[in-house]
């Protein structure tokens, strides 16, 4: 396993071919499938994304200008049930980024025991230089421009990086508008009074830190004392780092696409908090010093919790990370040459696929209540969600220990011999 993360590496090196993202998953999955032993046919099936959709489409914008964007909708595979995944709006947003992503989504709804298939969305643009109105116009001609693709038993978009309640309502009201009648169930984090689900948006954050205190339980760590660090303060990373801090873990920094914040003591959450409020960042929070995203990773600390974006503990940093546990909200912050590196230096790495699932999980819960027409209370939701989290853990967990491979490897293994055994009994079709 080691010795095939390290051949990759020097391949590439090689070759001076720089791999994209969904190279990387599919490495990921290899890696998995030979621990399962899976036989080639369902290697190249699983291995590959079922439907790509590419549509670039005009905006108009707020000074009477068009502008053309780009965007994607990948599902990967759909033997499990409908697709389900994200829509990211990010100028870095490539078609090989959404197909990785697409991929993951599969294998996380598989770990937990999902009914669904992997998918993801995105657009190449930077969604802050917008105004409301032209991210309104540009969410709707997208939506329209996907809308073949999506629906409540097809696939189901909800929030990813920079996408939020309000863009999910314009995209259940284009599509409701397409067809005639109002779907709720054809997207899930949607505002609560068009029927969200209570906890949905706190869910990827919660999920993450009920995924910690497994591994500390697991790992005998007393997370009162355990110093916790959180790159990125979107969504996923500032629940977590409250939720850490509500147990009691010093959080000792926190970064967001601008910088971070460093406070060996413990940073106090409320003044970041506001700080961010007030002026868009955390950078310049009082009674903390400055420091990079970079740094940030490297810090003393007990608990690492990559929540922005790939790519980010690699071959060249790995060996220099001090957590003992990282917990990925994020989803790809860890390359397979990084995983081998960990895994030497006994760092007990919570993989995206398992660690972020806490947000599709309740978006489970939220579809379910949409086709039901019958929400829950905020407790039902949460105490579902910690029962599937630790259930989970606890399968991925002693994967890991039986077959001698890291959380990510092992997560992966179930998946894949989930989803397989789906397209077995299925069969091909015709
Ligand atoms: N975008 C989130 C993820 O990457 C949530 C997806 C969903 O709820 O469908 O897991």
């Amino acid at each position: 396993m080691v010795l095939q993360a390290s051949r990759i590496e020097t391949e590439a090196a090689e070759t001076g071919h720089e791999r994209d993202l969904f190279e990387v998953a599919v490495e990921q999955f290899e890696i998995a499938a030979e621990v399962l032993g899976l036989d080639d046919d369902m290697r190249r099936i699983l291995g590959h994304c079922q439907k790509e959709l590419t549509v670039n489409f005009p905006v108009e914008m707020d000074d009477g200008s068009v502008q053309v964007f780009t965007g994607h909708r990948v599902q990967h595979n759909s033997v499990p049930g409908p697709t389900k995944g994200g829509i990211r709006f990010h100028q870095d947003v490539t078609l090989a980024e959404v197909k990785a992503l697409a991929m993951w989504m599969t294998w996380k709804c598989a770990v937990v025991g999902l009914p669904y298939g992997g998918a993801k969305g995105g657009v190449t643009v930077n969604p802050k230089l917008l105004s409301q109105n032209e991210l309104q116009n540009l969410t709707r001609r997208y939506t329209t421009e996907i809308s073949m693709m999506i629906g409540p038993n097809k696939d189901i978009p909800a929030p990813d990086v920079n996408t939020n309640p309000q863009i999910m309502a314009w995209l259940l009201d284009t599509y409701s508008m397409n067809v005639g009648y109002s779907v709720p169930g054809v997207v899930t984090g949607k505002p609560l009074v068009l029927g969200g689900s209570e906890g949905r948006s706190e869910a990827t954050g919660r999920g993450c830190v009920y995924a910690i205190e497994e591994a500390a339980r697991a790992r005998g760590m007393d997370l009162t004392t355990s110093r916790t660090v959180v790159q990125g303060f979107g969504n996923a990373g500032s629940v977590a780092a409250w939720l850490m801090g509500e147990m009691g873990s010093p959080v000792v920094a926190i970064s967001d696409s601008r910088g971070g914040v460093y406070n060996p003591t413990g940073l106090d959450l409320a003044t970041v908090t506001a700080h961010k409020r007030r002026t868009g960042s955390v950078v310049g929070c009082k009674d903390a010093e400055p420091v990079s995203n970079d740094d940030l990773l490297t810090l003393p600390c007990e608990i690492l919790i990559p929540a922005a974006m790939e790519n980010q503990i690699t071959g060249e940093n790995a060996g220099e990370i001090r957590a003992t546990v990282i917990a990925e909200a994020a989803n790809g912050p860890t390359t397979p040459e990084a995983d081998a590196i960990l895994f030497d230096r006994g760092v007990f790495v919570l993989p995206d696929i398992f660690a972020n699932a806490g947000g599709v999980t309740v978006s489970y819960f939220e579809w379910v209540q949409a086709l039901q027409a019958f929400p829950w209370t905020e407790q039902e939701v949460n105490d579902r969600l910690r029962r599937i989290m630790s259930r989970a853990f606890l399968a991925v967990y002693e994967t890991s220990e039986r077959h001698g491979v890291h959380m990510r490897t092992a997560a992966l293994v179930r998946a894949i011999a989930r989803v397989a055994e789906f397209t077995r009994l299925r069969g091909i079709y015709p």
